[in-house]
């Protein structure tokens, strides 16, 4: 009989993590084991904690998402604690997955930790060629760690640790609060509120011309699927869009605007700052290997994660 995979997630309770525990739900595992983890499951910052949860699962996957994430203005803040925290869980999660002879680990990098000044698109090749936006540099410092060490590892050890690069993700289980959301969720509270308001206008800050890639949760949790079972590169792959599936900001707010058929106007704040213009990234690598992956269509994935806000209010990330 073959022998029983035994995967961990860490940063289970997240986004990420709840799409994957969609996904495999929904599409069964035979021959697999899945535990989704949270942090009240140990805090992976500490080794001892990190060390009883090997000890406790014995995996021989682990899907690394944990991390500590915000926006920019606690990022901005707290440079220190997002670059020591999450070198901390990164180095505890690898060390602990040799340690205990764990067979593949697939970690999470992000399309911010790219260098500030860098020609569009971007691809996998680029990560370390200059140095970080500095508004972030602790958070991009410690995920760039994670692709440095797969390579060490895998150098000394031979070990198969890789990462993933999603872009801008988005669905259910998103955090909705309305100072640290990302783009879509906030837009999707925001007008949550303004209808609840009775209010004929939805106000988005800036001017809704920067272009930008969003990936739909399940769609990641598909994709990241498929790199545990069939991925063999120690490098890591971008799990994004197509280049030609970028939108602006305005047809996002139009697309939000649509899910919940609202009637009023939209109203984009000028005064307010756009961010980077755009930060496109080349999925060129992924369609080598996945050539025919269909993505959810953009106002399917949008209508479905304000439905689903709608319906787990009471319980959502406010
Ligand atoms: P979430 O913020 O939704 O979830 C974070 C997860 O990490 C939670 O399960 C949280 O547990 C866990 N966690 C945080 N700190 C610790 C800790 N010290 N010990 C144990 N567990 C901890 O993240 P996402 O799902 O959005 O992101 C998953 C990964 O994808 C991250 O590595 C992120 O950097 C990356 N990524 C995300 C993007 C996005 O747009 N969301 C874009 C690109 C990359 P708990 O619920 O208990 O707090």
């Amino acid at each position: 009989m073959p022998e029983k995979k035994v995967i961990i997630v860490t940063g289970g309770s997240g986004l990420v993590g709840k799409a994957i525990e969609t996904i495999v739900t929904a599409e069964g595992s035979e021959g697999e084991k899945w535990i989704f983890l949270s942090s009240q499951d140990g805090d992976l910052c500490d080794y001892k904690a990190t060390e009883a949860i090997f000890k406790k699962h014995e995996p021989t996957h682990v899907i690394h998402l944990a991390a500590m994430v915000g926006g920019l203005f606690h990022n901005l803040s707290h440079k220190l604690d997002f670059l020591l925290n999450n070198l901390r869980i990164n180095d505890n999660v690898l060390q602990l997955s040799f340690e205990t002879g764990v067979k593949k680990v697939v970690s999470c990098l992000s399309a911010c930790t790219f260098p500030d000044k860098i020609s569009y698109p971007i691809d996998e090749t680029m990560l370390h060629d200059g140095p970080p936006h500095p508004s972030n540099f602790g958070y991009s410092y410690a995920k760039r760690f994670i692709d440095v060490a797969n390579h060490a590892y895998n150098e000394q050890h031979g070990c198969m640790f890789t990462s993933v690069i999603p872009c801008n993700v988005f669905g259910p289980h998103d955090n909705f609060n309305l100072e640290s959301s990302h783009v879509i969720p906030g837009l999707i509270r925001k007008l949550y509120n303004a209808i609840e308001k009775g209010d004929d206008k939805f106000r988005v800050l800036g001017s809704g011309t920067p272009l930008r890639q969003f990936i739909y949760s399940l769609d990641l949790a598909k994709l990241i699927i498929w790199v545990l079972r069939n991925y063999e590169e120690i490098d890591p792959i971008f799990l994004c869009v197509d280049e030609q599936a970028e939108v602006t900001i305005k047809q996002v707010a139009e697309e939000v605007v649509k899910s919940f058929n609202f009637k009023g106007d939209i109203v984009f704040d000028t005064t307010k700052p756009d961010g980077q213009y755009k930060k496109t990234a080349s999925n060129t690598k992924l369609r080598n290997y996945l050539p025919d992956f269909q993505f959810t269509p953009f106002d399917i994935a949008v209508k479905e994660t304000m439905e689903w806000f709608k319906a787990n209010y009471k319980t959502a990330r406010l």
